[in-house]
């Protein structure tokens, strides 16, 4: 089931200053037969025409054509139910004990991709020690390349589920389609949709029915807006535990393998009240430069970061470049505590 936005003024449109009454009433004839209300306010030299309504303001575009119709502006943002108008108050997302979205940073790291139960325990434990509360792997992995590996499925959902159980991480891994949601959610904490899949609309919906803590990873040549419209999609159907993250955009630069849009961040936190995570991992492409962007993305007003870290990033089946060794991960933690600080939040 959907749930509805509030009605609200959506759209206004502006009359030609020389439409006579005629125009005016065909106009609000039309919006009513479309099901909206319409609010007619008479200027000095133009008319304007509200139109109030729940949303879908596709329909609407034909009244742009009517006879002494001027213009059109949309006056309600596309998305409502992730809006700060709907809820002005941040949103915190609790998974058991760990929340996303309050004053604590929350630090989820680890591999790329799961690749054996050894490496998955010696990464895990090393995270936790160094304050990480989240574990994050690959089991289903959406490479660029059909021949790239493709992670281990099913068996990568058990080790996750045993080392969550036995350290006591939480853990979040990608799912890729709709048909795994409810596999996926029965062995992990949170959720996560890759910047691939971003606009899966399908697995979007599924995942909103299952109410399960989501990660919604930006797509790499997505607006702020079309993320935002995603997580409606979750939103609206009825999971409201949506984690939003920036991971990189594509621009002409090819120094770093995306960049990282650092304002996203404050855009995000004034648009939404949805928690904001960055991932200087996949942003940079390239281990070097995570801590100073990771660091970045903390001062621009992150909740939190999502940090690929592998003990041997050289043998690494999947995005070794980018990962942090264990050392350089709890180097990193500790220069985290200070930065914190100096922002008004804790790790
Ligand atoms: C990942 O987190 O390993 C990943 C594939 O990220 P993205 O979807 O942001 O590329
Ligand atoms: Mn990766």
């Amino acid at each position: 089931m959907i749930i509805a936005p509030p009605e609200a003024e959506i759209m206004i449109i502006v009359m030609q200053s020389n439409a006579d009454q005629e125009d005016v009433d065909r106009v609000v004839e039309r919006i009513e037969a479309l099901g909206y209300r319409p609010s007619v306010s008479a200027g000095e030299e133009t008319t304007v025409v509200g139109v109030i309504g729940h949303s879908s303001p596709d329909q609407l575009a034909s009244l742009e054509f009517l006879p002494g119709v001027d213009h059109m502006v949309q006056v309600m943002k596309p998305y409502k139910l992730g809006s700060r108008d709907f809820r002005p108050m941040d949103t915190v997302v609790s998974v058991g004990s760990v929340q996303f979205g309050g004053n604590a940073l929350t630090i989820i790291a680890g591999p790329c991709s799961v690749e054996s139960e050894e490496q998955l325990w010696e990464t895990a434990s090393a995270v936790k020690e160094a304050g990480a509360l989240v574990l994050r792997a690959g089991a289903f992995k959406p490479r660029s390349s059909p021949y790239s590996f493709q992670g281990l499925g099913i068996p990568a959902l058990h080790m996750l589920d045993h080392v969550r159980q036995q350290l006591g991480l939480a853990v979040v891994t990608e799912v890729l389609t709709p048909d795994d949601v409810d596999l996926v959610a029965s062995h992990v904490d949170i959720l996560q949709v890759g910047a691939r899949n971003m606009q899966n609309y399908a697995l979007l919906q599924e995942i909103g029915r299952s109410g399960h803590p989501t990660l919604l990873k930006r797509g790499m040549s997505a607006t702020i807006e079309e993320l935002l419209m995603a997580a409606e999609y979750i939103l609206a159907n009825g999971n409201p535990n949506v984690i939003l993250c920036e991971r990189g955009i594509r621009t002409f630069e090819t120094s770093t393998r995306f960049t990282l849009d650092i304002s996203a961040i404050p855009v995000l936190k004034h648009l939404t009240h949805l928690p904001v995570l960055v991932d200087p991992s996949h942003a940079t492409g390239k281990w070097t430069f995570v801590p100073a962007v990771a660091k970045a993305g903390i001062a621009a007003g992150a909740d939190g970061l999502i940090i690929e870290v592998h003990p041997r990033p050289a043998e690494a089946l999947s995005d070794g470049a980018q990962s942090l060794r264990l050392d350089r991960f709890a180097t990193l933690m500790s220069q985290l505590q200070p930065l914190a600080l100096a922002v008004g939040r804790t790790v």
